[in-house]
């Protein structure tokens, strides 16, 4: 192949096929994993081809044909599975949404934002964070009788391979990393920090991967503690789990983060059981959006696979109506409004009972499902919702998060 160094770096691609807005939104968020070398690719409003941007000195001719690759298998998706609400709450707040959500509680001094996808909060911020969990947590005590628990941050390839989240999610995987354990490299990585300005990481060669990675969903560590156990009917669990997902440039204030909280309810048993529990998930939805005020919605979903696998698995979710996704109206960047996904309830089939073997009592593999509420983008929906004066929330909430 020749290689075409150049500066003039934009190359438009026609698409095979006319796509629709959600794939075009797909598209362009996934398209940071297309190549290093590619700034973004950017549908047209036509929705008939898609410009890419490459970085300066790219390998046009590489990089256009990876993106071709890209959008070939990207278009392949399905839509139009007819959308299914199952809660649609309204608040009761009159004031407008608050723009500039994430700007302006920095500017408060109630979040540090270090710039890579992690946040440190404090004062409203961290009381409100702390009451969501709170009230969830309650809420699961008294519908599921949920056991309480705590799980790790890490989590061993092997796990997140029987988990499958290596065929799913490819892309969103972070493996942890140390000096290898041999005495020059390691004293060759001390002696080139001790005077260096900044930090010198060790060479690739001295990194030793041995399969430790931080957990990318919140309830996957909770099954490998399950194996052997029989269920007559079911069992609940509940707990908030510290969630890691590699989203490149995609990173944005609370909205996208690489690390963030999910309190997680995980439910196994009969189907039977996982069936009903599924559907209790939506009251307390419910009520977890009239207590905080706030316009909710639940729906139908699928989730953002990687780019190959993605038409066949998005397919098979949306045609099993296997999840559900907590949607809460917030403003983008630009201030236009878009539904923020802040929570899933979902349901897996007997796929972890089968591959971390445990059993209902007539010996087949449990069923489980799970319900996922991501703690910071509740608090960004809920800032949206309400603004920074205290008067505009509602009282319950007001007295514990500006107290
Ligand atoms: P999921 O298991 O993918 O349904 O994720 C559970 C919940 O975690 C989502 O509904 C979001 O509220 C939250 N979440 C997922 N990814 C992120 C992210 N990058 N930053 C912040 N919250 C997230
Ligand atoms: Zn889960």
């Amino acid at each position: 192949m020749n290689k075409h160094v150049t500066n003039f770096n934009e190359i438009i691609l026609p698409l095979t096929r006319e796509i629709d807005f959600e794939i075009a939104g797909d598209i362009e968020k996934e398209s940071v994993f297309v190549s290093p070398q590619i700034d973004r690719i950017v549908v047209s409003e036509d929705l008939k081809s898609a410009r890419l941007i490459a970085r300066e000195g790219a390998n046009l001719e590489e990089v256009a044909d990876k993106a071709r690759r890209f959008l070939d298998v990207m278009v392949k998706q399905v839509t139009g599975f007819e959308i299914k609400v199952f809660v649609d709450t309204k608040r009761k707040d009159t004031g407008p949404y608050q723009i500039g959500v994430n700007d302006g509680l920095v500017e408060r001094g109630w979040m540090h934002d270090y710039g890579k996808g992690q946040v440190a909060y404090s004062g409203p911020v961290l009381k409100l964070a702390q009451l969501i969990n709170e009230k969830a947590g309650e809420l699961y005590k008294k519908a599921y009788n949920a056991t309480d628990g705590h799980f790790p941050a890490m989590i061993d390839a092997d796990t997140l391979h029987k988990c499958g989240y290596f065929d799913s999610h490819p892309n969103a995987v972070t493996f942890l990393g140390n000096v290898i354990e041999d005495f020059d490299a390691i004293e060759e990585f001390r002696r080139a920090n001790s005077c260096s300005e900044g930090a010198l990481l060790p060479q690739p060669e001295h990194i030793h991967i041995d399969g430790m990675c931080l957990n990318p969903a919140a309830c996957f560590p909770c099954y490998p503690t399950l194996k052997g156990k029989t269920y007559l009917t079911g069992e609940s669990f509940t707990w908030m789990g510290r969630v890691f997902r590699y989203e490149s440039r995609n990173i944005n204030g609370l909205d996208r983060l690489y690390e963030f909280n999910v309190r997680e309810l995980v439910f196994v048993g009969t189907e039977e059981y996982v069936r009903e529990c599924r559907a209790k998930a939506l009251p307390i939805v419910e009520e977890m959006a009239t207590f905080f005020d706030i316009d909710c919605q639940v729906q139908t979903a699928t989730d953002p696979f990687f780019a190959t696998v993605s038409a066949a698995k998005k397919f098979w979710q949306a045609a099993q109506e296997v999840k559900n996704e907590i949607k809460i109206p917030a403003l983008g960047n630009d201030g236009s409004t878009k539904m923020l996904a802040c929570g899933s309830i979902n349901l897996h089939g007997n796929f972890f009972g089968k591959r971390f073997e445990f059993y209902c009592a007539n010996g087949e593999p449990a069923q489980t499902g799970c319900v996922g509420l991501g703690i910071e983008r509740w608090v960004l929906a809920a800032f949206t919702q309400h603004g920074f004066e205290p008067h505009r929330w509602p009282e319950a909430v007001r007295n514990r998060i500006f107290s």
